[in-house]
């Protein structure tokens, strides 16, 4: 099957290339590499450098690769970054889903697989987060991925396009091999953060709040292994490949850790003291995001692998120490 990854190039999406093509599916990747890196796309997929907004790239690969599905990983994706400049992410992430879309149309791809987060629901009161909560985005980024998947859903209902909307919760680790990992520049994730510490890279560590409505007084979040996180698309392909009907899952592991105890955790796993400051609330994050994740178990037979937060840190920590200066190394 002959499937393109948009964003391929990007962390989460370079670690689906190179799952795809262990599966043998044929997979062309378009990625602008304005925070991808072409050195974590596998060589065995076929590159093309261009932006998901440019129509006439995006149908000339579809015909020329005779595209049968799209994983589409392609967006701006940082709370903190979206408050401040809310008008860049309706431009990439809103507008891109709609030449995409137009693009598919066109061509008659019927299958999209698309990464949605857990940042659509927003401030949730219930212990865990089911996919019919309220949505309720508390960030430019959370409203521009519910925008988008509402999109795909019109889009089924008029021209028959099917989907998987994915919805994240935090994506963390590498692949086991030690292949490709996560590098952002500037980088604003927690775990990768925790591990530069470690790595004596920065003095400190800031926590961004003390003062939140949790038991320790800092964010909770649901950690899933970004391999776990792969798999559950390749299942939502194949699920498509079978079925009719457009599905949305939460992917997640139903257990939240808190900042103050992924600092914790990385203090186990590397050995190192990794100092901690307390500052400010970042804008736009809310207290806590935990999924509940039986609808993607149930349906789609999805089973992470990854079953502690130590586990999934050790595979970040393993990549962070061969690779400190991530792909410029
Ligand atoms: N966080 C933090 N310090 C940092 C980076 C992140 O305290 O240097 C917190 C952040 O406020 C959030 C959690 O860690 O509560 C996870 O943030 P991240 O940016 O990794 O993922 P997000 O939840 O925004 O997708």
């Amino acid at each position: 099957m002959n499937v393109l990854v948009i964003g391929g190039a990007g962390y989460i999406g370079s670690h689906a290339v190179n799952k795809l093509i262990k599966k043998g599916y044929s997979v062309s990747v378009l990625d602008n590499l304005v925070t991808g890196h072409r050195d974590a796309v596998d060589q065995s997929a076929t590159f093309y450098l261009g932006d998901i907004r440019d129509k006439a790239m995006l149908n000339q690969i579809i015909q020329e690769e005779q595209i049968e599905a799209i994983f589409h990983f392609a967006a701006s994706s940082l709370v903190g970054e979206s408050v401040e400049k809310p008008l860049k992410y309706f431009n990439n992430n809103v507008v891109g889903m709609e030449v995409l879309l137009e693009a598919m149309q066109e061509n008659n791809v019927k299958k999209i697989i698309f990464s949605s987060t857990a940042a659509v629901y927003g401030d949730v009161q219930a212990p865990l987060i089911t996919e019919d909560a309220p949505k309720a985005p508390t960030s430019p980024y959370g409203e521009s991925k519910l925008m988008m998947e509402n999109m795909i859903k019109w889009c089924d209902l008029a021209h028959g396009i099917k989907f998987v909307s994915l919805r994240y919760f935090n994506v963390a680790g590498a692949l086991s091999t030690g292949e490709i990992g996560e590098d952002h520049d500037p980088e604003t994730h927690l775990i990768p953060i925790v591990l530069q510490t470690a790595l004596g890279q920065r003095d400190a560590m800031t926590i961004f709040g003390d003062d939140y409505n949790t038991p320790d007084g800092t964010c909770i979040r649901d950690y899933v292994h970004v391999e776990d996180l792969i798999d559950a698309h390749i299942l939502a392909l194949e699920y498509l490949n079978t079925n009719a009907e457009s599905q949305i899952f939460n992917l997640g592991s139903s257990t939240g850790y808190s900042v103050k105890e992924i600092v914790e955790a990385s203090r186990k796993v590397t050995g190192k003291e990794i100092p901690v400051k307390i500052g400010e609330r970042r804008a736009g994050d809310p207290a806590k995001l935990v999924a509940a994740s039986e609808k993607a178990r149930e349906i789609l037979g999805w089973k992470p692998a990854y079953e502690t937060i130590e586990g999934i840190i050790q595979t970040a920590w393993d990549w962070h120490e061969a690779n400190p200066e991530g792909y410029a190394n």
